[in-house]
């Protein structure tokens, strides 16, 4: 075990401020990671409040994370020391069910072991995120990070960026299609700039009218603020794909009313509380409604060569850990253009 400097809470809606924990010895398989940058996704604001409750404290979020590899075990040929490496949503599965041998390990039967606000896979050693100094992976769990990408916007491309690049390619995203994004946060804005470099066309809808010169800039071709009714009823049956990454309780017929028929709607938001479904909103239209949970390792590593080989990052807005509690103050409020990243070296300070 080695102590290590980090930020967390260690009570539900409690403010996080600095605590110590412990991380396990690496072995054979692992490797060391410096932590760099941090990204800060909805999800460890849901999970820090514990608003899809079961969650454990003391809890350290964070799980958008690049960092320096430092130490590498006898058996990895994946790293070596000084290369830049990423951890996402999971640090292990169970590596031998279905879902594990099809590579969408975040679907493990025995459950996937999540970056924090769980266990490693002996189900008794607590995990803790990237709010912190160092983490220790094993290699298989770890993403190589392309040199072309710039380590700090990079870093939502571990959770954000392959939690849209995933539904788009599943849902066969391809040049021309009209693709809409509901909600421009931290997931939409990589959901435009993904599904724009895939060659469809981008609508955006928003709940933020401000927005608008943003999302063109990030490569949306139309914009649509949803409270202007003649704006929504005239975009009805026109998408192809939709992806909904909105946080809080929403009406989704709306949304589908968007698609063409056959089209299909892909909900990654996950608000706390549930929501009602109308059957005709599917029913008319044979209209399909699909559910995604990031993506798998192979696909995640797919994702970052896809974002290198097309200059794609995440925008971000650079923060120390001593803002962390204001910057979900701010996510909370829509106010984020568009992913706080943490710099860990604030960590010393
Ligand atoms: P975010 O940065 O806060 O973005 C969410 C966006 O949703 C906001 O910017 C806002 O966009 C819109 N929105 C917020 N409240 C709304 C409301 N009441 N009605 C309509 N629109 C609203 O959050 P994020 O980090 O992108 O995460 C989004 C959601 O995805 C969270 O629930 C998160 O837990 C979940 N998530 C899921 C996965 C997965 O694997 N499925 C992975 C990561 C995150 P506008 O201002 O444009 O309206
Ligand atoms: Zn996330
Ligand atoms: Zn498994």
């Amino acid at each position: 075990m080695k102590k290590i400097q980090a930020w967390g809470t260690t009570a539900a809606g409690k403010p996080l401020a600095p605590m110590t924990i412990d991380r396990r010895a690496p072995g054979e398989g692992d490797v060391v990671i410096q932590i760099l940058f941090c990204g800060v996704c909805h999800s460890d604001i849901h999970q820090a409040r514990d608003e899809w409750s079961g969650a454990t404290f003391p809890m350290v979020p964070g799980h958008e994370i690049v960092g320096r590899v430092i130490e590498v075990g006898s058996g990895v040929g994946k790293f070596r020391v000084g290369d830049m490496a990423g951890v996402g949503c999971m640090v292990d599965s169970c590596r031998s069910c279905h879902p594990c041998g099809d590579g969408v390990e975040q679907f493990c039967l025995k459950g996937n072991a999540p970056t924090y606000n769980g266990t490693e896979m002996d189900r008794k050693t607590r995990t803790f995120g990237g709010y912190s100094a160092e983490i220790v992976v094993n290699e298989g769990y770890a993403l190589r990070v392309p040199s072309a990408l710039d380590p700090a916007s990079a870093a939502p491309l571990l959770c954000a960026g392959i939690t849209t690049y995933s539904p788009l390619r599943q849902l066969g995203c391809k040049p021309g299609d009209r693709v809409g994004v509901v909600g421009l946060g931290g997931l939409g804005h990589m959901a435009v700039k993904l599904a724009a470099s895939m060659g469809a066309k981008v609508t955006v809808l928003s709940t933020s009218k401000s927005k608008e010169a943003d999302a063109v800039r990030l490569g949306a071709t139309d914009f649509i603020v949803t409270s202007d009714a003649v704006a929504m009823k005239k975009a009805a049956g026109s998408l192809d794909i939709v992806i909904d990454t909105v946080s809080a309780p929403h009406d989704y017929d709306t949304y589908l009313s968007l698609l063409r028929a056959r089209g299909a709607m892909a909900i990654v938001g996950a608000p706390p509380t549930p929501v009602t479904l109308h059957a005709f909103s599917l029913i008319l239209g044979g209209k399909r409604l699909v559910g995604s949970l990031i993506g798998g390792i192979a696909e995640t590593q797919e994702m970052l060569d896809h974002c290198a080989k097309h200059g794609i990052g995440s925008d971000i807005e650079v923060i120390p850990i001593q803002q962390i509690n204001d910057a979900y103050e701010r996510v909370l409020k829509s106010d984020v253009r568009y992913r706080f990243v943490i710099d860990l070296e604030s960590l010393n300070r």
